[in-house]
This record gives structure tokens, C-alpha cells and sequence, in this order.
């Protein structure tokens, strides 16, 4: 069995305790063991890395994107989120497989050299005739070897039907169930080393039918799959809750059965007390997205009253379109800043920080057993920061260099074992390709939302 000794590192594992100068010795794609420095003996076939001046963490987990949106980053600059969606939603009508992979290439490239092992991502518009948009980003993650679950998003309630997104980019309540029952069949991979599992994630409130949202759940339970979709982000959907259906976002998914410890919200910026609440006692969870909350000026989410009550909170850094060249590190950093400004400096820790990107993302996609700590048994997915470098080496307690500062270079990245990332670039899928990919994944969407007469 091929195997990987670290050695002379800083290990921040999120859960037990910190090792000042240790190793991690990995047997195939699992944490065999790890400890202070009492060098193992050699096993034959061994890669030794020599971190000093390294910090090992969790590989980040990303649980909320829509990585499509690489090829629109920069637009509606200055907008609402629904002055932005109104504003993009005839631009992606235009999007096609090429599209979609060129993007996820670029994407999940730039989440992997900042540190991260799994993302989720969720698409949700599916254009006629587009080709398969969905298996187009599962190919890129793929090639990438990055840990991926995909939510098969979708949208049937239409302008016509009082909902926010134009017809043309919403799909048929039958369509949708049977392509998202299809994704789940083909590519849902359940075991405890998987690469792939996918969930079932309409889109929001505001652009899906209450018999979807019902239908929805009832098809991810009969599967044994997660559950996704964006809640109380803004006020402006609180407010078309209360006109549409009567009730707050909240009491409008509890009414539909979508509370529970299977579904995870994009957001969940607007809660009140009682939100926080029931999310603690049901076990649903929520994706923090403080980058793209902040240029949609969506508000600052209750994370650190979340946490006191006992709610599960990862992070995500939300589409690019939302959130441009949004790092799954910087993330940390943005979470800490946004609590802080709003409850005080002991609101978030650099150490709560890093567990919401790592062990609170695990959480989220229901792989806490596999992922998001460094431990025996757990699944060989860790970054390696350089926290040495001329300037960052006057902070003496890596986390902090980590989570207060700039994303540090990566000196490698793990998944399962296996090098993605090393001394800063990508060494699965060649690494300047992957960037160029999103930007020809932009000019060509560009043109093809001109050929559709979409500005
Ligand atoms: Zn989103």
C-alpha cells in the first residue's frame, strides 16, 4: 500500500489537541496515524515531505457554490440579489456544456490552490438542448480529483407563475424530478471513500413551486440523499415569502418538511430566535457565505449565536458571479471579520473559523465520520501551509497567520493521499489550462448570450 510521511509540522487537527512539531502518516487514501515527533520507521514505498515551517490542517470544505457562475464574474456590479439574478438569468439561459466545464475546471481548480478537498456545488439551470450541463462539472471535478457533491438544483415556478426567473430558464415539475432521480441513480456513490455523492437541491422559495419543494424532499429521503436549496438570504425574500405563502422562509420550508439533520441552507442570513431554535434542535445546517452576503449586501449572518445554541454552520464561498475570485480560505477570514464587526472581538476565534471551513462543512454534506479533522481512520484530505515566508513568520501561532491574514501558500494539498496541489499549483490537470478554461468558458457564454439577443 502507498503511503505519505509528514514530518516536522504544525498540525492544527480541529479536533484533539495541536501538535507544535509532529507527523501525519498516511496509508492509501486514510490517516493511518499522527503524533508529536517520534519519527516512524520507514515502510517501503513511502513519499517523505519535509514540512517545516508548514501547518497541516483539514482540507476546507466548501458547501455552497454554483460554479457555472466563473463565466459571468463582474457583472451587476452594484445590485440587489434580485437586481442581480434578473440580470444574469437570460445570460445562463444562454450556457452549454462547454460552458459549464470550462467553468467548473477553473472553479474547482481555484478552491483545490486554496486549500480545499470536497466541494459541493449546486446548479440549477438547465437549458434546452444544452447538452449535460450536470455530467459536464462532474467531468471537471474528476479530472481535477477533487472530492465533489453536486446538487441537482432546478426552478419550475416561472414569471408567469409568480416567481422571480424568466420562463425560458425554468424546467417542467416532471422534467425535473425525473432528471434529478437520474443524477442521484447514476452518480450517487454512498461509500466512505467517495469522490461523487449528489444531492437534490431545488432552488429557492422564489423561483420553485411548493409541490416541488414537497416532492423534492420526499425523493432525496427515498434515496438517502441530502438536501439543499438557498434560504433567507435577504429581506426582499422575506418579504415575498410573507406575500406568497403567508409565512416567514422558515416556517414556509418547516411547513413543507425541510428542517431535519439531511438539509443544509445556502445563507440563512434572516433568522430570528426561534429560526436559530428549531435549526439547533432538528440538526439542519446552514452554509455561511460572508463574501458574496457583503457584495449583495445581503446582511451579516447570526454564526456566532448559531454556534452557542448548538446549530451547524460550514462555509461556502457562493457562486463567483456573487463572490469573484472568492477563496474557500479567505472565507475564514471574512467569517471572523463580519462576527466580529457585529458582536465583538471574542465572537469567533481563529480556531472556530478554521472548524467551520473544515469539520462544519463536513457536517453539512453528512461526512463528519470521513472528513474535516485530522485523525486515524479519517480520510487523508489535508493542505500544507507555508506559513514561513519572510513576512508571515513574524506571527508566531500559525492558525492565526492562517485565518487572519491573506490565504498562505500551499505547499501541498492531499485528497485521499494523492498530490493535488503542490508548491502552489495544481499538479493533477495541468495548471494554467484550468484558469484559461474560465475565461474561454466566459467569452463563449458572452457570445452566446449575444447570438440569444441577452445583453
Ligand atoms: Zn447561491
Amino acid at each position: 500500500m502507498t503511503g505519505v510521511l509528514i514530518e516536522n509540522v504544525h498540525i492544527a487537527p480541529v479536533r484533539g489537541p495541536e501538535i507544535e512539531s509532529g507527523y501525519i502518516r498516511v496509508e492509501g487514501d486514510r490517516i493511518a496515524e499522527l503524533g508529536p515527533m517520534a519519527r516512524p520507521p520507514d515502510a517501503p514505498g513511502t513519499t517523505r515531505i519535509d514540512a517545516t515551517g508548514c501547518l497541516a490542517t483539514p482540507g476546507l470544505v466548501n458547501t455552497h457554490h454554483h460554479l457555472y457562475q466563473w463565466a459571468t464574474q463582474g457583472l451587476a456590479q452594484d445590485a440587489t440579489l434580485f437586481e442581480w439574478l434578473v440580470a444574469l438569468y437570460e445570460v445562463w439561459a444562454a450556457m452549454d456544456a462547454d460552458v459549464v466545464k470550462g467553468a467548473a475546471s477553473a472553479g474547482l481548480g481555484y478552491l483545490a490552490l486554496s486549500g480545499c478537498t470536497t466541494s459541493s456545488d449546486h446548479h440549477y439551470v438547465f437549458p434546452k438542448g444544452r447538452g449535460d450541463l450536470f455530467a459536464a462539472e462532474i467531468e471537471a471535478a474528476r479530472e481535477l480529483g477533487i472530492r465533489f457533491h453536486p446538487a441537482r438544483g432546478s426552478m419550475d415556478r416561472g414569471q408567469s407563475a409568480g416567481g422571480l426567473p424568466p420562463d425560458v430558464v425554468v424546467e417542467e415539475l416532471d422534467e425535473i424530478l425525473a432528471a434529478t432521480a437520474e443524477a442521484v441513480d447514476t452518480y450517487h456513490d454512498p461509500s466512505f471513500s467517495s469522490m461523487l455523492r449528489i444531492a437534490v437541491a431545488p432552488c429557492s422559495p422564489f423561483s420553485v413551486s411548493e409541490e416541488l419543494m414537497t416532492e423534492a424532499a420526499w425523493l432525496a429521503r427515498d434515496r438517502g440523499v441530502r438536501l439543499h436549496t438557498h434560504l433567507a438570504e435577504t429581506l426582499d425574500e422575506e418579504e415575498h415569502c410573507l406575500e406568497q405563502f403567508g409565512v416567514r422562509p422558515v416556517d414556509y420550508m418547516d411547513r413543507l418538511g425541510w428542517l431535519g439533520p439531511d438539509v443544509w441552507f445556502a445563507h440563512a442570513v434572516h433568522l430570528s430566535d426561534g429560526d436559530i431554535a428549531r435549526f439547533a434542535a432538528t440538526g439542519t445546517g446552514s452554509a455561511h457565505c460572508p463574501s458574496s452576503n457583503g457584495r449583495l449586501g445581503a446582511g451579516i449572518a447570526r454564526v456566532s449565536e448559531m454556534l452557542r445554541r448548538g446549530a451547524n454552520v460550514g462555509l461556502g464561498v457562493d457562486g463567483s458571479a456573487s463572490s469573484e475570485l472568492t477563496t474557500m480560505a479567505g472565507e475564514m477570514r471574512q467569517a471572523l471579520l463580519f462576527q466580529r464587526a457585529r458582536y465583538g472581538p471574542k465572537a469567533l476565534s481563529a480556531r472556530q473559523a478554521l472548524e467551520l471551513a473544515t469539520l462544519g462543512g463536513a457536517r453539512n454534506l453528512g461526512r463528519q465520520d470521513e472528513l474535516g479533522s485530522l485523525e486515524p481512520g479519517k480520510l487523508a484530505d489535508l493542505a500544507l501551509w507555508r506559513v514561513d515566508g519572510p513576512f508571515a513568520a513574524a506571527v508566531d501561532d500559525p492558525v492565526c497567520a492562517l485565518v487572519f491574514g491573506p490565504p498562505p501558500p500551499l505547499a501541498r494539498l492531499l485528497v485521499g493521499g494523492r498530490t493535488v496541489v503542490e508548491d502552489g499549483e495544481l499538479r493533477t490537470v495541468a495548471h494554467d489550462a484550468a484558469g484559461r478554461a474560465g475565461a474561454e468558458a466566459h467569452r463563449r457564454l458572452m457570445r452566446l448570450a449575444g447570438e440569444r439577443g441577452a445583453s
